[in-house]
C-alpha cells in the first residue's frame, strides 16, 4: 500500500459525507462516479492490489470490497430517496381536490324579447301556423309597393324610413314577408314571421328606431273577418289570460281592407282601477293591428281574388312584453343591463 493512499474506510467515510450533502439525484450520481467509476477512488484501490504485500492482500481486498458494498448500498438508498421525493412533489403539484365546491358558472338565459317572440309563436304554431323569416334589408317594392302603399303614403317619407338607396331600405314592418310568402307558396298559406323592424323614431320610453314584430298571414278559400276575430281573440286569451275580452276598432292600413286595431280588456285591473299602470283607467289596451288582406296584395302574387281571401296581423313584441311584465321603458330591452335582463330568467 502506497504512502499517502487513503484506506478503504476513510474513503467510505468521505463518500458518506458527500452523499449526506447531496441535494439531488445528479449529486448522488457524481458521488458514485467519484468513488466507484472507472477512475474512482475505490476502483483505484482495487487496481492497486498488486502493489500490496501478499500477506496483507486478502485482508486489504476484503476491506475494499466491504467499503464498496457499503457505498453501493448507501448510493442506492439515496437514489431511491430522491426518486420518491420527486414523485411526491409531482403528485402534490397535480393534486385535485374532488371535494372542493366548483365555481358557480352563471347560466345564460333567453332575452325577454326572444322569450316573448317564442311565446307568441308558440300560440300560433299550436293553431297550425308555420314560422318563416324575411330579410331586414328590404326593397321598396316589398316594403311599400307590393303592400299597396301609395307613392304618397306618409310612411314612405325619408323622415320615417331608413333608406339605404332609392329602392333599398331597412324594413319598417314585417309585412313584406306576406308578399314574399305569397310569391313563394300557393294557397293555402298559414304563416307567422317574427323579426326586427326599423323606423326613424327618436328613442324615448315607448319608441325605438329598432323594434320587433310578429307578422301573421292566412290565405285560403272562404276566409272571413269572423275567422280573423276568432283567431286573434283566442290568441289574446292565451297571451293575456282566459278572462280577457277583445275589441276590434276600425283602422287603416294600406295592405288590409277592412283594417282594425285590436284592444284587450285590461288583464291587470279589468277596468276597475282609474290609476292602473297598464290601462290608465280606460279598461282597454291596444295590442295589435290586423285586417283582411287587400286584393291588390293578393294580385301581386297572381292569386285568384274571387277564390281566395285571407287575413293578416302584426303583433308588437316589445309592447306585448312591456304590458305583460310591467316594463315602463322600451329602452331597457336594448341596454343589456343584467340587473334588468336577470329579472326575467
Ligand atoms: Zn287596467
Amino acid at each position: 500500500m502506497g504512502v499517502g493512499m487513503k484506506k478503504p474506510d476513510e474513503i467510505l467515510a468521505e463518500a458518506r459525507g458527500a452523499l449526506e450533502q447531496a441535494q439531488d439525484a445528479q449529486a448522488v450520481e457524481d458521488v458514485r462516479i467519484r468513488y466507484l467509476g472507472k477512475k474512482g477512488e475505490l476502483t483505484a484501490l482495487l487496481r492497486s492490489m498488486g502493489e500490496i504485500a501478499p500477506e496483507e492482500r486478502k485482508a486489504f481486498g476484503q476491506a475494499v470490497n466491504t467499503a464498496k458494498d457499503a457505498l453501493e448500498t448507501l448510493l442506492q438508498e439515496r437514489k431511491e430517496a430522491f426518486a420518491s421525493a420527486g414523485r411526491s412533489a409531482q403528485l402534490a403539484a397535480e393534486r385535485i381536490d374532488v371535494t372542493e365546491p366548483s365555481r358557480t358558472v352563471p347560466a345564460g338565459a333567453r332575452h325577454m324579447i326572444t322569450q316573448t317572440i317564442d311565446e307568441i309563436a308558440g300560440i300560433f304554431m299550436s293553431m297550425g301556423y308555420s314560422v318563416t323569416e324575411g330579410p331586414e334589408v328590404e326593397t321598396v317594392f316589398f316594403n311599400f309597393d307590393a303592400l299597396n302603399a301609395a307613392p304618397d303614403h306618409p310612411s314612405r317619407d325619408m323622415s320615417d324610413t331608413f333608406y339605404i338607396s332609392d329602392d333599398i331600405l331597412l324594413r319598417t314592418q314585417t309585412s313584406p314577408v306576406q308578399v314574399r310568402t305569397l310569391l313563394a307558396q300557393a294557397p293555402p298559406v298559414k304563416v307567422i314571421s317574427p323579426g326586427r323592424c326599423f323606423r326613424t323614431d327618436t328613442p324615448d320610453a315607448t319608441h325605438s328606431p329598432m323594434f320587433h314584430q310578429v307578422e301573421g298571414l292566412l290565405v285560403d278559400e272562404g276566409v272571413t273577418m269572423g275567422d280573423l276575430k276568432g283567431t286573434l281573440d283566442a290568441f289574446a286569451k292565451r297571451m293575456f289570460g282566459a278572462d280577457v275580452k277583445t275589441k276590434f276598432r276600425p283602422h287603416f292600413f294600406p295592405f288590409t281592407e277592412p283594417s282594425a286595431e285590436v284592444d284587450v280588456s285590461c288583464f291587470l285591473c279589468g277596468g276597475e282601477d282609474p290609476s292602473c299602470r297598464v290601462c290608465h283607467g280606460s279598461g282597454w289596451i291596444e295590442i295589435l293591428g290586423c285586417g283582411m288582406v287587400h286584393p291588390n296584395v293578393l294580385k301581386v302574387a297572381d292569386i285568384d281574388t274571387e277564390r281566395y281571401t285571407g287575413f293578416a296581423f302584426g303583433v308588437g313584441v316589445e309592447r306585448t312584453a312591456m304590458l305583460k311584465h310591467g316594463i315602463d321603458d322600451i329602452r331597457l330591452f336594448y341596454e343589456n343591463d343584467v340587473r334588468f335582463i336577470g329579472q326575467f330568467y
